[in-house]
């Protein structure tokens, strides 16, 4: 038993909380926790942001969402077609990131980590960046 939808939006911050909102709302017929709502809140919201801040420079472009329930998961694809992740293994390391003069503290893929049960990046220079997360 399968649901799925797409969304694809302008990557500006104003959309944000839009994209949260519409994940968290897609997920309800999982009968989720408030826990796992917020949870999944979160983890889209740090990827969003990424896709918007580092991904495009604050540039507007698509930012694609797909998502899926299979059963009681659900699946989340985030992706952008900005400038990609060198090195994603460092990127994904607590505390490291690209921007410390705009107060990143480095945390984004941590939370995701935190409050997902699957997160899985894949990035290429020039091309984009995807962010798969299950819960
Ligand atoms: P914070 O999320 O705590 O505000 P941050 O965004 O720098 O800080 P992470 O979200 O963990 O930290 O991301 C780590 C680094 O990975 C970023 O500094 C950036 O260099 C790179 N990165 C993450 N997402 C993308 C993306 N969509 N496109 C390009 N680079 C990205
Ligand atoms: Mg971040």
């Amino acid at each position: 038993n399968t649901n799925e939808m797409e969304l694809i939006f302008d990557s500006r911050s104003a959309n944000e909380s839009f994209a949260r909102v519409t994940v968290a709302s897609f997920m309800t017929s999982l009968n989720p926790t408030l826990e796992e709502v917020s949870d999944v809140k979160t983890a889209v919201s740090e990827a969003v942001t990424n896709a918007i801040i580092h991904g495009y420079e604050n540039e507007v472009h698509n930012i694609r969402i797909h998502c899926k329930t299979k059963g009681q998961t659900l699946y989340v694809e985030i992706s952008d077609q900005g400038k990609g992740i060198e090195d994603v293994k460092q990127a994904m390391e607590p505390l490291f990131t690209t921007r410390p003069e705009l107060d990143r503290s480095g945390m984004g893929f941590s939370f995701m980590e935190a409050f997902m049960d699957l997160l899985e990046v894949e990035s290429e220079v020039g091309k984009g960046t995807t962010v798969k997360m299950a819960k």
